[in-house]
């Protein structure tokens, strides 16, 4: 049998596989296969052999075929008995060099193609790749298949599907997955992730270990632990963190993602400062701060608690590293459209994040999004869309004065202007400016006011800030 694993990139909130992340589904179904009758192939690929588009646009790099694996497409896909599609995203977001695929893109690229299709990933519970929206609807009906894989811990095969990066010519980091599911019984209003697991489950340290060794020895040097939906539950940190050094001295890049901010302790946040790489993110899905929210949606924080494991965290994570980023800090995610959301969410909000400013406490991003309605979540069956149709003539305004009032001044203070970051990767132009970011977790976007050289890291001397990015000068 020949399988091709067409990856068209996940964005779930506990996991990430949109590059320059490579996300765990491509891996774990490439350990179940042959390596020697399996091909990986990207959407991107895909875009590119179809749609015949081109590089730039505009002078702009086309960020819909960014990430191709140079193979012969044509080929792979004659001699294809089975194509597997990765798909899914729960929480959309701009991403600086990729596009997810859709369901309604898929369609129209693989109807044609003469194989066994099956369709997998988290769009087996739904996919939207736009914010505050219903699951996307489209007739599945060419799918051959659409396969839930029980990914068991027990027998997940992980190690054994690191090979497929050896099919991947870019700098890829590795997302590893240390456990799923969510501890609380009850889940947020809007969240799968308790749909898609019952309780919360962790992976023994040395099978997380063993996989980050294979991809190590395959070149592999950035790795996140950022499949779990709060690094702070794992129970074995210190054994996890201790034994990926011991056994991978060289890794470049060690970070990790999502905390619920109850589970924020002073010894855990020490040990990841410690043991992790700066410029390290731990992303807060705070979601609201307004008290008739948290409770009407079952959220998992206080606005104290998500208060307290901010100063927590900027007490052992501010110092600026050696990169010229801080070491750890707390990032915020906020969701717009959850039930009962008023005018008064919009001031509680506000209220909170301006009390983190003015204390100056540093918040790495804040990331604001509207919330989509996917089957079996609480929301779509007690609320679905009611508070995004009522409120969405507000959500332009209360983004903007959270971008203007707390992001902007937050960047001025997490950056300075003369601040150098060191290992910035260029990665695409726009007309005469090139953008680029260190490699690792929300790392900050820089831009520079000329076209340079891709895919080459430069040290970069911040020269001033934009809303939520920077813009710089080459020193080396
Ligand atoms: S705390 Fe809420 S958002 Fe996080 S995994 Fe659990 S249910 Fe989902």
């Amino acid at each position: 049998m020949n399988y091709t694993i067409l990856d068209c990139y996940t964005d779930e909130p506990a996991g990430l596989g949109v590059p320059p992340y490579l996300g765990v589904y491509p891996r774990y179904i490439a350990g179940r296969l042959n390596e020697k009758e399996v091909n990986y192939i990207t959407i991107d690929d895909l875009r590119k052999f179809k749609l015949n588009e081109k590089k730039e646009i505009n002078r702009k790099t086309n960020i819909r075929i960014y990430n191709t694996t140079n193979k012969d497409i044509s080929r792979i896909l004659k001699k294809t008995d089975e194509l597997i599609v990765v798909l899914g995203v729960h929480t959309p977001g701009k991403y600086l060099s990729a596009i997810p695929g859709t369901l309604r893109e898929i369609s129209a690229l693989i109807k044609d193609i003469s194989c066994r299709k099956v369709l997998t990933g988290p769009a087996v519970f739904g996919t939207q790749s736009m914010g505050g929206r219903f699951f996307e609807r489209t007739d599945l009906s060419f799918f051959d298949e659409i396969r839930d894989y029980n990914f068991d811990f027990s027998d997940l095969r992980a190690k054994q599907g690191a090979y497929i990066i050896k099919q991947i010519p870019d700098l890829r980091i590795i997302e590893i997955e240390t456990g799923r599911g969510c501890s609380r019984l009850k889940g947020c209003s809007f969240c799968l992730e308790p749909v898609k697991h019952k309780g919360a489950v962790f992976r023994r340290t040395g099978f997380i270990i063993d996989e980050i060794k294979e991809f190590y020895k395959l070149g592999a040097r950035y790795f996140r632990l950022g499949k779990q939906s709060c690094f702070f539950s794992y129970p074995w940190i210190k054994e996890l963190l201790e034994g990926i050094w011991k056994n991978c001295p060289d890794i470049e890049v060690l970070h990790i993602d999502n905390a619920n901010p109850s589970f924020v302790t002073e010894d855990k946040t020490k040990l990841i400062v410690k043991y992790c790489t700066e410029g390290n993110v731990a992303a807060f899905g705070a979601e609201s701060f307004d008290r008739a929210v948290i409770k009407a949606n079952n959220l998992n924080a206080t606005p104290e608690s998500v208060y307290k494991a901010v100063k927590l965290i900027n007490k052992h994570g501010s110092k600026s590293g050696k990169n010229g980023m801080p070491a750890f800090l707390p990032g915020i995610n906020l969701l717009f459209g959850l039930k009962d959301e008023s005018k008064n969410t919009h001031k509680e909000n506000m209220h909170w994040l301006k009390k983190i400013l003015d204390e100056d406490l540093l918040l790495r991003r804040i990331n604001i999004r509207q919330v989509n309605i996917y089957p079996e979540t609480d929301l779509f069956d007690t609320c679905k869309n009611k508070f995004i149709k009522k409120n969405k003539k507000h959500y332009w305004k209360w983004r903007n004065e959270v971008r203007q009032e707390i992001d902007n001044p937050m960047l001025k203070k997490l950056v300075p202007v003369g601040r150098v970051l060191k290992k910035v990767r260029m990665e695409i132009y726009d007309g005469n400016t090139t953008f680029g970011r260190q490699v690792g977790t929300y790392t900050l976007i820089v831009g520079i006011k000329k076209r340079i050289e891709l895919n080459k890291f430069y040290d970069i001397k911040i020269t001033g800030h934009m809303l939520r990015s920077v813009t710089g000068e080459i020193i080396n």
